[in-house]
């Protein structure tokens, strides 16, 4: 029961929109408590934000305000420190641990001011701090954390060990996309129909951009994606009964007409607050357990929610508001002008303009695109992490400072020497040709390094490799990549082409 009496305001951010973030009886704020909701234009400032990201955020909260009717205030303000005087000046107010150290630092600057504990997690900070202090390392790995969620959560287990027998499928779910192909089959994803909020928003976008208040990138309409619970509801509900059984084999193909896949699209749900992680995996569990799922893919939903998306959540704060400063590889190049706009025009790489095109269009891709394209560019590019990440954050519809802080500084970059992986994520061209089918149609060849057909990835792979191979041939699982430098022929050729490259 909360201790709070129920005069307290309680404020919800705006990824705080489910109901978990209102319930009395788990600790949340008192039943009759008046909430505060707080739209801050500076926020939209700060950054140059894809406009279905905009309007995807301001959408679900202005949804969620009409939900919850007279118990809610709702404050249009320049800033939240503003809004928040304007509503409730000095008086005390409770709030539900933020998602980012500035807000944070922000709720625990406030003059009177209760924080209850974190919601939208299967796991606690606590619980957290006790497993990684119990590894004893400054290294962490997503695999060790997944099997002790999976056992302490009662996730796949049968007895003791792990449904099937194995903890980990990635083998059965690492195929490529089927031969000629050109798309998976399978039930298109749900789509959410728009509502008078929706052009409200627009219109009010429109105006912010047409005075030169705000400054977006990418379009936004139709809205794709859940912004209410109901709505979010529905996407859970449809993945789960109609794209689960076929999400496994081919989870990490690109197929460049479908762009979807078998993925759930439920990343900005979850990190809204509309869905709950526990409700995501338990319903894919149920649906294995009556046979109309396979285990692979069940295993591979659980995974990336009940491992990767708690564990970045945990990373994120573990190791604390320096991380993101990361810069082990010592990258410090700009990013060029046309990625920042999310503009295809400065590359000939058709993997690349193609996602691009993408991300312009709907402010999401699958996690391959992000990482073995887009990431695995930046790193070869030798991009500043910070701007990578700012860029993700802002260019995508589910980025927000927690996840994205760990998957691109950790993930992608190696920013951080390896803390939360084993190795950097890239390749050359032969695995995108393998993973998808962009290379047929390309004017580069995957297995061309140098000359006029050289592909991008496989030149900036070998080039990567000797820009470190000191750190690279010290790490177990790259020591052999580096070896094969030592069998290019073509290397100097090849490192004075990517000194002159342009894109
Ligand atoms: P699915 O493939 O259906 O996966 C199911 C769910 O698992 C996702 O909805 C998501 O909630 C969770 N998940 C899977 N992997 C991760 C991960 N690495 N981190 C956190 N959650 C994960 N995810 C975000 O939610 N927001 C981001 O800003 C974000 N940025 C990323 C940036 C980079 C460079 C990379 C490599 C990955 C990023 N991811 C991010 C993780 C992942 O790519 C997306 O969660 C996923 O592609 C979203 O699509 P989906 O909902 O269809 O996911
Ligand atoms: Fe991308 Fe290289 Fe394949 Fe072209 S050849 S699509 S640049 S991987």
């Amino acid at each position: 029961m909360a201790e709070e009496g129920s005069g307290t305001p309680h404020l919800l951010f705006g990824d705080q929109l489910g109901p978990h973030f209102v319930d009395a009886a788990r600790g949340g704020p008192h039943q009759d408590a008046p909430l505060l909701m707080i739209e801050s234009k500076s926020v939209f400032r700060r950054r140059r934000f894809h406009r279905a990201k905009a309007h995807l955020v301001l959408s679900a909260m202005r949804h969620r305000a009409a939900e919850l009717g007279g118990r809610v205030r709702y404050v249009r303000a320049e800033t939240y420190r503003q809004g928040l005087r304007e509503a409730v000046g000095d008086t005390r107010v409770t709030v539900h641990h933020p998602t980012s150290h500035a807000a944070h630092a922000f709720v625990r600057g406030l003059p009177s001011v209760r924080v209850l504990p974190a919601r939208g997690f299967l796991v606690t900070h606590d619980e957290f701090r006790i497993w990684a202090d119990g590894h004893g390392t400054k290294h962490l790995r997503q695999e060790d954390f997944y099997r002790w969620v999976r056992q302490t959560h009662d996730l796949l287990m049968d007895g003791d060990g792990p449904a099937g027998g194995r903890w980990n499928l990635d083998h059965d779910n690492r195929q490529p996309p089927p031969r000629g192909a050109e798309d998976l089959g399978v039930p298109a994803p749900y789509r959410p129909r728009e509502s008078d909020i929706d052009a409200e928003v627009r219109a009010d976008l429109d105006r912010w951009a047409r005075d030169g208040d705000v400054e977006f990138v990418g379009e936004d309409a139709p809205r794709g994606f859940p912004a209410t619970r109901r709505e979010a509801l529905a996407a859970l509900r449809r993945f789960v009964e109609h794209r689960l059984a076929t999400f496994g084999a081919h989870e990490d193909a690109i197929l460049s007409a479908d762009a979807t896949m078998s993925h759930s699209l439920l990343s900005s749900s979850l990190n809204l607050g509309l869905l709950h992680p526990a409700e995501c995996v338990e319903r894919a569990e149920a649906r294995w357990r009556s046979g109309d799922a396979p285990l692979n893919s069940a295993e591979g939903f659980v995974r990336q929610i009940a491992g990767w998306r708690e564990f970045v959540w945990h990373v994120y704060w573990y190791f604390g508001e320096q991380y993101r400063a990361s810069n082990t590889l010592r990258h410090h190049e700009p990013l060029p002008g046309w990625f920042n706009q999310l503009s295809s025009q400065g590359t000939e790489a058709n993997c690349l303009t193609h996602t691009l095109d993408q991300v312009r269009s709907t402010g999401w891709t699958h996690h391959i695109p992000r990482l073995m394209i887009l990431g695995s560019f930046a790193l070869q590019r030798g991009w500043e992490p910070r701007a990578v990440t700012d860029w993700f954050h802002r260019s995508f519809v589910d980025g927000y400072d927690w996840v994205m802080v760990p998957n691109v500084v950790g993930m992608s970059q190696y920013a951080d020497g390896g803390r939360m992986t084993t190795k950097p994520y890239t390749s050359g061209g032969a695995y995108i040709n393998r993973m998808s089918d962009f290379c047929g149609s390309c004017r580069y060849k995957p297995s061309v390094r140098v000359g006029e057909d050289a592909c991008p990835f496989t030149a900036g792979y070998w080039n990567l490799l000797h820009r470190h191979r000191d750190r690279f041939e010290r790490n177990a699982r790259m020591s052999q990549a580096v070896r094969g430098l030592d069998r290019l022929r073509d290397l100097e050729a090849l490192l004075e082409q990517e000194r002159d490259r342009r894109d």
